[in-house]
């Protein structure tokens, strides 16, 4: 069933919380017809773990067309904006739903304490090309302050085989701590460590890091593992009431 992964109360007043759906959910993906029924059940489960845990109805959120790009919309209104083309999303408005969804790629959620969130989907493509930094400097447009980043469940360095040529240009970009090996023993890609760099290198240092690995872990739905179809989604919003 869905669980929070971060829940963080701005100075504002304003809660954030960030949460992340599961096979038991159903599929999330962007085109399923039985979108709208999962994120009626991650809403579901979501409230019945935490009476204050409202998630926002399906109308109110944004999914992507995600391309592996560094594209990053504005979001003006909740629901707004929702199927263009792009690999992140910020928003400053309250209620305001933004909605990643993967299998096996890294979602990351971002909080400007200045009253904003954003959402971003980090395959190694586009982690390399600058989504990080692109969706980091359009939040900061958009709500200036401190920005925290929660990254969601990924796919692991313990499945994540990866050719040694092309791991060299991560090593190159991103330093060595993206060395990582497999399970089984074979060269592998640590893309999280790599989101970690980015993330550093442009100010931000408080990172919540989920580390449940995508492909061994059945909770979730794993494109390496299985080739599925279908997605999670990692989910991020702002109470569209304070709370105090
Ligand atoms: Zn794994």
């Amino acid at each position: 069933m869905a669980r929070k992964l971060t829940q963080r109360r701005l100075s504002s007043g304003q809660l954030v919380w960030v949460a992340m759906s599961e096979v038991a959910d159903g599929d999330i993906a962007v085109g399923n017809p039985e979108q709208s029924v999962a994120t009626k059940n991650m809403a579901h489960s979501l409230s019945s773990s935490d009476a204050h845990l409202a998630l926002p109805p399906g109308e109110h959120w944004t999914f992507l067309q995600q391309v592996h790009g560094d594209q990053v919309v504005h979001v003006d209104r909740p629901g707004g904006q929702n199927g263009l083309t792009a690999d992140g999303a910020v928003t400053d408005c309250p209620g305001a739903v933004l909605a990643i969804a993967v299998a096996d790629c890294l979602p990351i959620a971002l909080i400007s304490e200045g009253g904003g969130v954003a959402a971003l989907h980090a395959g190694w493509r586009g982690t390399k090309d600058g989504i990080i930094e692109a969706t980091v400097n359009q939040l900061r447009k958009v709500s200036p302050g401190e920005i925290a980043a929660v990254m969601g469940p990924s796919i692991g360095p313990c499945c994540y085989a990866f050719g040694l040529a092309d791991r060299q240009s991560f090593v190159d970009q991103f330093g060595s701590s993206v060395v990582a090996t497999t399970t089984d023993g074979n060269p592998a890609l640590n893309l999280r460590a790599a989101a970690i760099c980015s993330l550093n290198s442009l100010g931000i240092n408080e990172i919540v890091v989920d580390d449940v690995c995508t492909s061994c872990d059945d909770r979730h739905w794993s494109y390496r593992a299985s080739k599925a179809p279908q997605r999670q989604a990692l989910v991020v919003w702002q109470e569209s009431t304070p709370s105090l």
